[in-house]
């Protein structure tokens, strides 16, 4: 490794950017970082950048400028301030980027995820929202630029290196591969009665027993919307139609996916649930580093268990199969209608079941249509934020 290689982090103030952050920071000789972004914490942002002595800052929000210029002089950093969409879309265009941590949550992390596979990046990818709405977008742009796209989702890492190098360019059918099944830990809920559900708080919901995350995503894996949208990032990710996805309820997150091939082989990816491991993996790839993790000893772990999930208590799993088949605009909006509630049940204006209702609605009353462009996507995206946060409003009308 001779001089080290520019990272760029978005969403670096959040669980998966501070991770980053951490490996990157255990190898000064391979990483320097140029860029950080973040939404509204200009605080965190410029400590951040003091820190790991980051050339720019980009803060989402444009009414941030001001207050990031005087927050990076007050932590001693000499990064240039930059504020506003635009500022984030083209962060990713720097001089001397190689490679680009995908890391913002939600739908917000599509534009300069996209623009980074267009530029041929090394994108570690962790948004897997913007994976759910434009999987054709990515793989077309992927394939224009030969930029490398390594998944950083657990899940998703462990079947990347539980597949052949070649995957992408025989296909999956031509390797032999039969299945890809991923696990899940099935939440803090996973043995909650369902006449309990409606009553959880967004605190129990966030507080996942194996993994440390954000609100956004922890309450998605109460809901299993998490594994919902998994199933379609694997679909974006490796081309696998909804048929050959499974999902298998697995509570100790140890085996973090595996894929089953003809000949009646499964391999595996086992390791302990910290996230530092493929996000290690995926902005070395293809060499292996040092991440910070601790060793898994599967004597001390004792025993893996495994069952079926259960599509009745979670209903949002089957949603999300649903819209993978119906295809089109419908994991935008499954995406864009889970986001609102997501963000309503934080906020206490309604109750976890709600969750699965205002999504079902929102994709009933969506028109099927194609989505050829990110203009399309996004859209489709607007539309159906509108059309949720109109259902959630009538809901509070009768509660
Ligand atoms: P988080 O909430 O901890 O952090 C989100 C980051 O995105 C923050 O830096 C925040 O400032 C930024 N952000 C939020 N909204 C934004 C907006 N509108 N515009 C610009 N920036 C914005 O989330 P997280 O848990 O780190 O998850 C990040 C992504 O990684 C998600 O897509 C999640 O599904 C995925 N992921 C996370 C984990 C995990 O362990 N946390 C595991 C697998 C995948
Ligand atoms: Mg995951």
């Amino acid at each position: 490794m001779n001089t080290p290689r520019g990272l760029v982090v978005l969403g670096a103030t959040g669980s998966v950017g501070r991770s980053t952050l951490d490996v990157a920071a255990r190898h000064p000789e391979r990483f320097r970082v140029v860029a950080l972004t973040a939404h509204h914490d200009v605080q965190g942002l410029a400590a951040l950048c003091a820190q790991h002595d980051a050339a720019h800052a980009v803060i989402a929000n444009a009414e941030c400028f001001d207050d990031l210029a005087l927050a990076l002089r007050e932590h001693g950093s000499g990064a240039t301030p930059h504020a506003g969409p635009q500022a984030l879309r083209d962060i990713v265009s720097l001089d001397g980027t190689h490679i680009v941590m995908a890391a913002i949550v939600g739908a917000a992390g599509l534009e300069p995820t996209l623009r980074a596979v267009e530029l041929g990046h090394h994108v570690a990818l962790a948004n897997k929202e913007s994976m759910v709405i434009a999987g054709d977008l990515f793989e077309k742009a992927r394939q224009a630029s030969g930029a490398r796209l390594v998944p950083v989702d657990s899940e998703h890492n462990a079947l990347f290196q539980s597949l052949p190098v070649d995957f992408a360019e025989r296909g999956l059918a031509a390797s032999g591969v039969e299945k890809l099944i991923l696990t899940a830990s099935g939440g803090p809920f996973r043995e909650t009665p369902s006449a309990e559900l409606a009553a959880v708080t967004p605190e129990q919901a966030c507080a996942h027993p194996n993994w440390d995350m954000g609100r956004k995503i922890s309450v998605d894996s109460a809901t299993l919307m998490n594994k919902g949208l998994e199933v379609i990032e694997a679909h974006g990710l490796f081309g696998a139609p909804a048929d050959m996805i499974d999902v298998v309820v697995h509570p100790q997150s140890i085996v973090h996916s595996l894929v089953a091939y003809r000949d009646g082989s499964v391999l595996a990816q086992l390791g302990m649930p910290d996230m530092r491991t493929p996000i290690a993996h995926a902005l070395a790839w293809p060499e292996r580093i040092e991440a910070g993790v601790a060793r898994l000893d599967l004597a001390t772990a004792g025993r893996l268990d495994f069952h079926a999930p259960d599509l009745d208590r979670f209903p949002c799993l089957r949603l999300a199969f649903d819209a993978l088949r119906a295809g089109g605009k419908a994991p935008a909006v499954l995406n864009a209608a889970n986001e609102i509630a997501v963000q309503a049940f934080l906020d206490a204006e309604i109750g976890f079941t709600r969750i699965p209702v205002i999504i079902e609605s929102t994709l009933e009353a969506t028109p099927a249509g194609a989505v050829a462009s990110i203009d399309d996507v996004l859209a489709a995206d607007q539309a159906a934020r509108a059309l949720a946060r109109e259902t959630i409003r009538k809901m509070s009308e009768h509660a």
